[in-house]
């Protein structure tokens, strides 16, 4: 085998769970055997009937993963509808306030919010909001994530949420990347209405929910689609049912494997010193943080040139702050929490729930030679 086959067929390193999680294998079970149901769970035939028993058994497990109603759980393509279809309801009749490090799905659901200022670590700043708050007028909906998808960063969410309680206030929270990632309940949150996604937790691309506390449970969703009445009316169309079964076998899995987590905040700060020592800063390190996620910013870099050296090297990260293009955008993450110089020089290194330490040792000698400006091998 030539040198550039051997190179083209060693395994990449993927190191980008906060885009998407690799499919777990209770995941994969799940869906396909759900593949194998012919039924639509709206049939009230047997096969209908037994396909909405898979359907229904999802909706109690993933509910239970995070101390839900399993009646106040709508079921949804992925985190960006759920926010969505929170916020449309949710938001009727009042202000509007969102977080500045609030992901595309919620920035583009509430144009016209108020924006929450952070502090220069990323979290949210809770005098800002109850400032926010304070201000006389239609009570407001305060969209706020728990942990941010560029940096990690977890957010105050149980004091905003007193917060919101005393000022009348209601919360959506995204909980796209903390879901099986941190033990959580919704009751822990104090959230009102929490959006989930199947993908970034293991499960398969095309599933997510949306959970409604009970203060909530009765508003009226907006869904785009109506169609057959689906989810009690609140979401029409037929759920995808093997996405939906294997993020079901997914929640159960991530939460099992919780345990892990520790040893990924290991990998992480082993990736941060080693970093840190190549001139690298990494962004958001002073606050609580998911254990899995690291900001790196390289000064005078460009954030691009870092990822397809790194991509030809055969290691996947990201920018943080992809567009669906798949070009890289600047970072209002980072203009958010006072780190303009560096926004456009940071990479997003996440790691999924299959990492290895050694992929860990040769990410981070592709990044010496990165930092240090020589070509970048792919890793053997
Ligand atoms: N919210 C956050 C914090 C995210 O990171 C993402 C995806 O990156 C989304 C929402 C959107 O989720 P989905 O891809 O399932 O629509």
């Amino acid at each position: 085998m030539t040198d550039r086959l051997a190179a083209a067929s060693s395994p990449r390193i993927y190191l980008d769970a906060n885009a998407s999680e690799p499919l777990r294998p209770a995941a994969r079970d799940a869906a396909i055997a759900a593949l194998d149901q012919p039924g639509n769970p709206a049939s009230v035939h047997a096969d209908g009937r037994r396909a909405r028993l898979l359907l229904e058994d999802a909706r109690e497990r993933i509910a239970g993963c995070f101390g839900a109603d399993p009646a106040g759980l709508v079921f949804t393509s992925g985190g960006t509808e759920s926010d969505a279809l929170a916020i449309a309801a949710l938001g009727q009749g009042r202000r509007l306030l969102m977080g500045a490090t609030e992901h595309d799905a919620v920035r583009a659901a509430v144009p016209e919010a108020a924006v929450l200022p952070v502090l220069p670590d990323g979290t949210l700043d809770l005098d800002g909001l109850e400032s926010a708050l304070a201000v006389p007028g239609e009570p407001a909906l305060v969209c706020l994530m728990h942990a941010n998808n560029e940096t990690g960063v977890l957010h105050p969410v149980e004091a905003a949420a007193a917060l919101c309680r005393r000022h009348g206030a209601l919360l959506h929270v995204d909980a796209v990347q903390s879901a099986g990632r941190l033990a959580w309940s919704l009751a822990d949150l104090g959230a009102d209405s929490v959006a989930l996604s199947g993908h970034k937790l293991g499960g398969p691309k095309g599933a997510g929910a949306l959970l409604l506390g009970r203060a909530v449970e009765g508003f009226r969703l907006q869904p785009a689609t109506r169609g057959g009445g689906q989810e009690r009316g609140r979401r029409g169309g037929t759920p995808s049912l093997p996405a939906i079964a294997g993020f079901a076998a997914a929640c159960v899995e991530a939460q099992q494997g919780l345990s892990r987590q520790p040893a990924l905040a290991a990998l992480r700060d082993r990736i941060e010193c080693r970093a840190a020592a190549l001139g690298a800063v990494p962004c958001g390190a002073g606050a609580p943080r998911l254990a899995n996620t690291t900001c790196l910013a390289l000064p005078g870099r460009r954030s691009e040139a870092q990822l397809i050296a790194l991509d030809l090297a055969g290691i996947s990260v990201s920018s943080g702050a992809a567009c669906s293009s798949g070009k890289v955008a600047r970072s209002h993450v980072l203009d958010a929490m006072g780190l303009s110089a560096l926004a456009g020089s940071a990479i997003r290194v996440s790691l999924p729930w299959t990492v290895q330490g050694e992929e860990i040792e040769r990410f981070l000698e592709a990044y010496a030679a990165l930092a240090a400006g020589v070509p970048v091998e792919r890793a053997a």
